[in-house]
């Protein structure tokens, strides 16, 4: 059987966290269970013990952990378009305290999450099937989150306009991006303003295994 690669140096070195022995146990999990389901349904095409750990544990907290996020809060937090539950359930695993909705439109997969979820005892955890243009117009969830999440769903545009209008003002989004050039910072500066945002900060890291750049595009409601 795979298992995932202990990498615990390269979690400090890189991120300034280390994984808990209870934390590796849940990834280990987590992973063990997304291969089985994969033999059923197409979740994730990351399936080798490095690239899951890098593309699927690794970016998903790099994303978050950054010193505009109060970290040892309570916040309430959303992941739009979660497919499999990236990056929102590393993040849910890490961080217990906070509140992880996880929003797909498709309803085999957040019928896995919830499933998921008990198995892996993630009481802050809930999956919801619906479209996030959808969900904006419910004033439940309307204007309530701290920090919506949204990775590989569409342009920049496209994800601002999903993820803004469900954050309280204050709050943040975190668009997990790979490549970032002039032209789609240009594009998304113009859109922002309808959209009551503006760019606090653009992280660039390497990914630590692959070497590949990613983009960490941190948008504030004002
Ligand atoms: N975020 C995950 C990741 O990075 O591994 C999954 C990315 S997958 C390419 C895109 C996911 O977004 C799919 O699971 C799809 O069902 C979902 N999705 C696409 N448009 C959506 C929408 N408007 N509202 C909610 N979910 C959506």
């Amino acid at each position: 059987m795979d298992k995932l690669p202990e990498l615990d140096l390269i979690w400090e070195q890189t991120l300034g966290w280390s994984p808990t022995p209870a934390h590796k146990n849940t990834f280990e999990q987590l992973y063990q269970e997304i291969l089985e389901a994969n033999r059923q349904f197409n979740l994730t095409r990351i399936t080798s013990p490095r690239d899951f750990w890098e593309k699927h544990l690794w970016d998903s907290l790099a994303g978050v952990i950054s010193p505009l996020l109060p970290r040892d809060q309570p916040l309430q937090v959303i992941d739009i378009g979660t497919g499999a539950g990236f990056p929102g359930i590393p993040i849910a695993i890490a961080f217990p305290h906070w509140q992880v909705t996880l929003l797909d439109s498709t309803r085999k997969k957040v019928n896995f999450l919830n499933n998921l979820s008990q198995h892996l005892h993630l009481t802050n955890v809930k999956a919801i099937a619906a479209r996030a243009e959808e969900l904006q117009k419910d004033q439940q969830y309307q204007n309530h989150y701290d920090l919506a999440l949204i990775r590989a769903v569409g342009s920049a545009t496209v994800c601002t306009e999903y993820t803004l209008p469900l954050v309280k003002k204050g709050g943040l989004a975190i668009l997990y991006r790979g490549y970032w050039s002039v032209e789609e910072n240009n594009e998304l500066d113009k859109n922002l303003t309808t959209l009551s945002g503006k760019i606090e900060t653009i992280q660039e890291l390497t990914t630590p295994l692959s070497q590949s750049t990613r983009h960490y595009l941190c948008l504030r409601k004002v």
